[in-house]
């Protein structure tokens, strides 16, 4: 498989070409086919399959297509791990594309007080990346907003249903726009195990 039949945009191919990916791999194949349609996807690979690009690539996609933000508008996309150390891998891996499409991406890590994630947060990021609990303790603060956000990444969702943190993504869905849940979107799992 090459990256030309994935359906990737010439603007995004052109950024993979520059982050040395020569060939997508069977999750990026599968998942970024579905992805680009905005359709809901479940992804099952083993680590290091590439299932990272294989969610943030359609997820930039996206938000090429629309407007710059204004001020204190974002994000446009949310991707919650389980850990903020997962959090931080997702964000290098997402900036090793973002940074080409001028799309700014900001991660709530370890280390950082709620004051320096929140001014992080506020200053003009499409795309937050943070553990269910340091989102929704961001927006209780009222340090970012979602109400133009209709898209969602749950990394690692069996795991953070596993640590008990379902009642922490629940409340960031809810802070989200209600109109993202179109009725043809429809769930499709893909497992590594099955795709050859
Ligand atoms: P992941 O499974 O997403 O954690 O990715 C594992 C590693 O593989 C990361 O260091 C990625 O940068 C790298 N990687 C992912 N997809 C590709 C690809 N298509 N070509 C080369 N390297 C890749």
């Amino acid at each position: 498989r090459n990256w030309a039949e994935s359906k990737l945009t010439i603007e995004l191919l052109k950024v993979v070409e520059r982050a040395g990916y020569n060939n997508p791999s069977p999750i990026q194949m599968a998942a970024i086919l579905l992805g680009l349609q905005q359709r809901d996807v479940i992804g099952v690979a083993e680590t290091g399959s590439g299932k990272t690009a294989s969610f943030v690539l359609p997820l930039l996609t996206y938000i090429t297509k629309l407007p710059p933000l204004n001020e204190e508008n974002g994000p446009y996309a949310v991707v919650m791990p389980p850990t903020r150390e997962l959090a931080q891998q997702i964000e290098n891996e997402t900036v090793k594309f973002a940074h080409y499409l001028c799309i700014k991406v900001v991660s709530i890590v370890c280390g950082q007080s709620i004051e320096e994630q929140g001014s992080k947060i506020r200053q003009d990021c499409e795309v937050v990346i943070a553990i269910p609990g340091g989102l929704l303790d961001c927006l209780k603060r009222c340090y970012c907003v979602l109400n133009q956000c209709n898209y969602v990444v749950l990394n690692e969702a069996d795991r953070m249903i596993d640590m008990g943190l379902e009642p922490q993504v629940a409340g960031v869905l809810d802070a989200m726009p209600s109109s993202n849940m179109k009725p043809e979107n429809r769930e499709e799992e893909l497992d590594e195990k099955k795709l050859y």
